[in-house]
């Protein structure tokens, strides 16, 4: 099974992304790409050099809907005809757009967020939209966890890998214990959990930040040789990576900790405490990493909280 990594250029400050061709019968591809002219010119340059054409695509398969893996992949299913998609369920709230729905506004509000701030971010993602084109919840094919994507000469194992978001994916081949990742491994920058409606009961929150770990945990199992992620070069030392992200993730924790006053934060406060100066995408980011933390540290019992109206306000423990 030939997998053909192809580097496609994104607007976005996390620069390029990787999406993955399986040159292979029925030929798929893992992401697409931000839906922008320089990324379908890289692509098609990307499936020429590996001898195809868009229209030979059968198979466009999604780690995750984020913009800039998920953007082209409704004009590459028309220009290909009978190409089908495939997205895992719990993507379904970020198949349209990040902050359009009741429950994301809800888990800003809930953050401590303020107003202006709420109307910037959405701006921010309403923005964002041209980047991707949304799928209805009847044009695509969900993908399981277990289960596996078929081809002519083997299988890839589908991982259902939530963290970075709820429905993200990763896809294992066996034989080699080479995994595609998509964004819950990259090599050079620890990724998000990033703030999400719980998929199951969208009044909660996703616990991002325990469901990443386990994921973590999980890839790890099969110790995997190569792995390749959405953004940056293959990574040929999984345990290593593992280690790191898992003692980032430890001191991150006892910063958040640590910045909870006896009168109570808000995850807005601690983010703004932990990321003064960021601003654009990164000001959400930063809150989903506070609200993160927040949540897991409330969870392994070291802090409290209290709600003040409709925001959470974290306390140390009495
Ligand atoms: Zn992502
Ligand atoms: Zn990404």
């Amino acid at each position: 099974m030939r997998v053909v990594p192809i580097s496609l250029p994104t607007p976005f400050y996390i620069g390029p992304v990787n999406v993955y061709l399986i040159a292979e019968d029925p030929l798929t591809i893992i992401d697409t790409g931000p839906k922008t002219k320089d990324a379908i010119e890289a692509l098609r340059a990307g499936l020429r050099n590996a001898g195809y054409l868009v229209s030979d695509l059968r198979r466009i398969v999604l780690t995750h809907a984020h913009e800039d893996h998920c953007g082209l992949a409704r004009s590459l299913r028309d220009e290909a005809k009978n190409a089908e998609v495939f997205v895992h369920n719990w993507e379904t709230g970020h198949r349209h757009s990040r902050l359009e729905y009741e429950e994301h506004l809800n888990l800003l509000v809930r953050a401590g967020v303020p107003e202006d701030e709420i109307e910037k971010m959405r701006a921010l993602y309403d923005g964002m939209r041209k980047y991707a084109d949304s799928f209805g919840d009847d044009e695509f094919t969900a993908l399981w966890d277990e289960a596996e994507l078929e081809f002519e000469t083997g299988s890839l194992r589908i991982l259902h890998t939530p963290g970075h978001t709820p429905g993200s994916c990763s896809f294992l081949r066996e034989a080699d214990r080479t995994i595609i990742a998509g964004d819950c491994v990259l090599k050079r920058i620890t990724p998000n959990p990033v703030l999400s409606p719980d998929p199951v009961n969208p009044s909660r929150r996703f616990p991002s930040l325990a469901e990443y770990m386990v994921s973590l945990a999980r890839l790890r199992s099969f110790s995997p040789t190569l792995v390749y992620g959405g953004h940056g070069e293959p990574i040929r030392d999984y345990e290593e990576l593992f280690h790191r992200y898992f003692r980032a993730f430890q001191e991150r924790q006892s910063q958040v900790i640590g910045l909870v006053p006896k009168n109570g934060v808000t995850a807005w406060d601690v983010a703004l405490k932990m990321f003064p100066k960021v601003d654009d995408v990164h000001r959400f980011l930063s809150v989903s990493e506070a609200v993160a933390h927040l949540d897991m540290a409330y969870t392994e019992g070291k802090i409290s909280y209290e709600l003040n109206g409709p925001t959470e306000v974290y306390k140390p423990l009495a």
